[in-house]
């Protein structure tokens, strides 16, 4: 055998780099399922069950294509458990004369197949993962020299270079409709009324494959988190186009006006749902990117929604995988605001008597999937708030979103949700109080707390965790300009009333101890 050609779970794409040159006469694919990606952390049933049955569509994809495979299941008898092992063992079996991979989206995992090419004494080829719009090493030329790093300017070198939304028809070096960005047009609520009929998401009704998956995450990882009686993500290329379309067809004229509101119940409403897909690379972001476009120029969408998803895809995913790459290992570990809390157990459950949190955290456990409002200013705000530790919320991101790959992953939560890494993504911490739910949300009314209150038995937990927070951080965050109106709004807070403040925090704190979970 000449190659052994490694494919990862997320990498699901025929036309990856490392498929150039494939011959079928002297190569084989190499793809195997293994408990150590769903059990390194406690990988919820949803995500394990979208990354294996996308696989077993893809190794028939590849088999049709006549692209020799050689492939391990879960159950199989031989399976070694981990990428490694199993890696080591077929080496064994097939001796190859070499390796090639896309570069993959997890460190960890490179680490493992370059020391298994080191021990066999095999030559390893990890080509360019091209499904990216920018490479690591653009994005490293990008960030050299800066003092600090702003997605916005990376985002508007990308626009640039690839030519989307720029004016006179993609001609002009200034952007479409003269501003690079226009949140401000994106944040209403839905009102009382709530958001009436929304288009709905596509589902798919798993096939027999699917099935097959799904009983086996019942059976191995019966007691991990979440349930998939409401499976319906896609799983196939065609399947992921389908959803392309129906998501810039049916709600990306409206996916900016309500990008961050919420409602009870609802976790899809306008948002494109498309980021599994994208991550298991059954969608390129190119495509995603030029239909978005085209349906602006078409008049079918308006400019304010389609340059707040571009920016999410051209702008915020490029700009974490960069971040993740160029910063990596070390990021994993940063704590800056040295929290050191252990995540409530509810998180795993879904047990609150938060209404806002219970709800996000019942979608996330029941779909795996909570849009990105609720990641961040409810589930991930809670948790910075109370001083969990970043590696224990990294840790439950990781483990119970469908779309979550640590290059994307770990940047988000550690860094934008958590501000463990100290303002490498974002300015400033995301903190606010309960009133900024309720402005979101109708969840308060239906609450046994009240957002207004910062003490007492009713006080909003959000809200006493803001005064707490700020002034626990209170010398860092007063250095900080974006940060500066906020602390000083501590001073309309009397002594008696911040020790209130702090004996509560310190009650939340002690009511979350416990065990449950890996
Ligand atoms: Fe959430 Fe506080 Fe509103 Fe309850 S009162 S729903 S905990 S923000």
């Amino acid at each position: 055998l000449r190659t052994l050609i490694v494919v990862l779970g997320d990498q699901l794409d025929m036309e990856a780099a490392a498929f150039d040159g494939f011959d079928p006469e002297q190569d084989r694919v190499w793809m195997a399922e293994v408990a150590e990606e769903s059990s390194h952390v406690w990988s919820g049933k949803q995500r394990t069950a979208l990354f294996l049955a996308a696989m077993r569509h893809f190794a028939l994809a590849l088999q049709a294509a006549g692209r020799p495979l050689h492939y391990t299941r879960l159950d199989a008898v031989q399976n070694a458990g981990s990428l490694g092992a199993q890696l080591q063992a077929d080496i064994q079996r097939l001796k190859p004369a070499r390796l090639v991979m896309t570069a993959p989206g997890d460190w960890r995992v490179l680490q493992a197949v370059k020391s298994v090419a080191a021990a066999n004494g095999l030559p390893l080829d990890v080509r360019e993962d091209r499904h990216f719009f920018a490479s690591v090493r653009e994005f490293a030329a990008h960030a050299k020299g800066r003092k600090s790093l702003r997605m916005e300017y990376f985002y508007r070198e990308q626009r640039k270079r690839h030519r989307v939304l720029m004016g006179g028809d993609g001609a002009s070096d200034e952007p479409e409709g003269g501003q690079w960005n226009f949140d401000s047009d994106n944040r209403e609520a839905f009102g009382a009324d709530g958001p009436g009929f929304v288009p709905p998401r596509a589902c798919f009704e798993p096939d027999a494959l699917t099935r097959e998956v799904i009983a086996l995450v019942n059976t191995r990882f019966a007691a991990h988190p979440g349930r998939l009686d409401s499976f319906a993500w896609p799983v196939t290329r065609e399947q992921a186009l389908q959803s392309l379309r129906a998501f810039i067809e049916d709600r990306l004229p409206l996916f900016g006006r309500y990008q961050d509101a919420i409602w009870p119940g609802d976790p899809w409403l306008y948002h494109a749902h498309l980021s599994a897909a994208l991550n298991l690379k059954l969608l390129n972001p190119r495509e995603v990117v030029a239909a978005a476009e085209a349906a602006y120029r078409c008049r079918q969408a308006p400019l304010a929604s389609v340059e707040g998803f571009i920016r999410q895809i051209l702008g915020w995913r490029e700009y974490v995988r960069g971040i993740y790459w160029t910063q990596m290992p070390g990021y994993a570990e940063r704590n800056l605001l040295d929290a050191q809390h252990r995540l409530p157990d509810w998180y795993w459950t879904g047990e609150t008597d938060m209404a806002c949190l219970r709800d996000a955290l019942a979608q996330t456990l029941a779909h795996g999937y909570a849009n990105h409002i609720q990641r961040l200013m409810v589930i991930g705000l809670y948790a910075l708030m109370l001083g969990v530790q970043p590696q224990q919320v990294h840790a439950w991101f990781l483990a119970v979103y469908v779309d979550a790959v640590e290059w994307v992953e770990l940047p988000n939560t550690l860094g934008m949700s958590q501000y463990a890494d100290g303002g490498v993504m974002g300015s400033k911490p995301y903190v606010a109080t309960g009133k900024y739910i309720q402005r979101m949300s109708p969840h308060c009314k239906n609450c046994r707390y009240d957002p207004g209150q910062r003490t007492g038995d009713s006080a909003c937990p959000y809200t006493t965790l803001y005064w707490d927070f700020l002034m626990r951080h209170q010398g860092l965050l007063a250095k900080n300009p974006r940060m500066a109106l906020q602390v000083k709004n501590l001073a309309r807070l009397s002594d008696v009333e911040k020790q209130a403040v702090m004996e509560r925090a310190t009650a939340l704190r002690r009511e979350v101890q416990g065990a449950i979970g890996p």
